[in-house]
């Protein structure tokens, strides 16, 4: 998909992977913003995160302090020289926020799940030069995260970025939403001169996954990190078991390891002629076999008998699976490609039964 975007980088901010948003998952009192700001600043951090309107799960948490918070965030700009990002979720919070001079919005996972809410912001964002960050919605639909981007786009928004914070599910095992990297994967695909900012905060729920998750960001060449972090992490009002001291951040930025995703060598150039030539004899091998299943439609047609042979496919399906170990190809992977195999052929086959 062809969007015309322009660079979502204000002034001042390098052209270097990775963009860094850090900062409170909640503006809680003036002075946790303040030191928790002036911190980040002393870390060279440029760009401040603060919830200002918190979406919670069950009523009765903290909530977001509101307005009062606008006025903290306007003092991260003047005192510290830092830009400041905050969520909205309705018309309501855009106006204030852009009254208070916020310079980046993002759209929380909850909102962007909801199209009427979407519409509301971009509505209210009509006219308005502002970059805009569209995290995914909480449920793994593509779809409905490009109709979110989609709609602030449609508002006439250029500076658009997608935020990857994972997937809600009711396994909270290991991650607190589960990160399924083929969705951001193929939303850069979809549209790929849309930067994509990772959130291991949200998408780990815990401190101790954040660098491991901004390592896998940067390895598949996501654009930027936003971090929750506190002065005080552990006395956080909301999400405390995932914010991480500025220190700690340093420490995380520090120890990444940023891979080039466009410099390509000689050697992988050779080695990618080597897979493009392998995909065509796979094509053409599976061209090739469906002609047999088709000659196979024939006589079946002719014998009179069913295209579905169950006991023929559960052997083979059996005997291509057992293959998995000595040709090093996981039992899901043969099964996931037999089965569509399989599939096609019985569409050749029903074609030559009806003919
Ligand atoms: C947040 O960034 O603090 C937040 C509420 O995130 P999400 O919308 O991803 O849950
Ligand atoms: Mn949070």
């Amino acid at each position: 998909m062809e969007l015309e975007l322009e660079s979502i980088l204000l002034p001042g901010i390098e052209d270097k992977r990775p963009i860094v948003i850090s900062g409170p998952c909640s503006a809680e009192t003036e002075e946790q913003v303040m030191e928790t700001a002036k911190q980040l600043a002393s870390k060279g951090i440029k760009i401040f995160r603060a919830g200002i309107w918190k979406p919670r799960t069950k009523p009765g948490g903290f909530e977001g302090i509101g307005v009062e918070g606008l006025v903290w965030l306007k003092r991260v700009k003047k005192e510290l020289g830092m830009y400041v990002a905050t969520e909205v979720a309705t018309a309501q919070h855009v106006r204030e926020a852009l009254a208070f001079d916020v310079d980046i919005l993002w759209i929380g996972a909850r909102t962007s799940a909801n199209p009427f809410a979407v519409q509301e912001i971009a509505d209210a964002l009509e006219g308005v030069d502002i970059p805009v960050l569209i995290k995914n919605p909480v449920n793994p639909d593509l779809e409905l995260w490009i109709g979110a981007i989609q709609r602030i786009y449609n508002a006439g928004i250029k500076r658009i970025g997608a935020i990857h914070r994972g997937f809600s599910s009711f396994d909270k095992k290991i991650y607190r939403n589960l990160p399924q990297w083929h969705i951001p994967m193929e939303l850069h695909r979809r549209i790929p001169n849309m930067p994509i900012i990772c959130d291991p905060s949200h998408i780990g729920g815990k401190r101790e996954l954040i660098a491991p998750i901004s390592q896998q960001a940067m390895d598949l060449a996501f654009d930027g990190l936003i971090i929750e972090s506190h002065c005080n992490p552990d006395k956080a009002w909301s999400d405390a078991s995932q914010q991480i001291t500025p220190e700690v951040l340093e420490c995380i930025l520090d120890t990444l390891v940023i891979r080039d995703e466009k410099q390509s060598t000689e050697n992988l150039t050779q080695l990618r002629k080597q897979i493009d030539e392998l995909d065509n004899d796979i094509l053409e091998t599976l061209a090739k076999r469906m002609r047999v299943c088709e000659e196979i439609g024939v006589y079946k047609k002719e014998h009179n008998l069913s295209v579905l042979q169950t006991a023929r496919y559960d052997e083979l399906l059996q005997d291509r699976i057992a293959q998995s170990l000595s040709l090093g190809l996981s039992e899901d992977f043969l099964k996931t490609l037999f089965v569509a195999i399989h599939e096609e052929s019985v569409r050749h086959q029903m074609e030559i039964m009806n003919k």
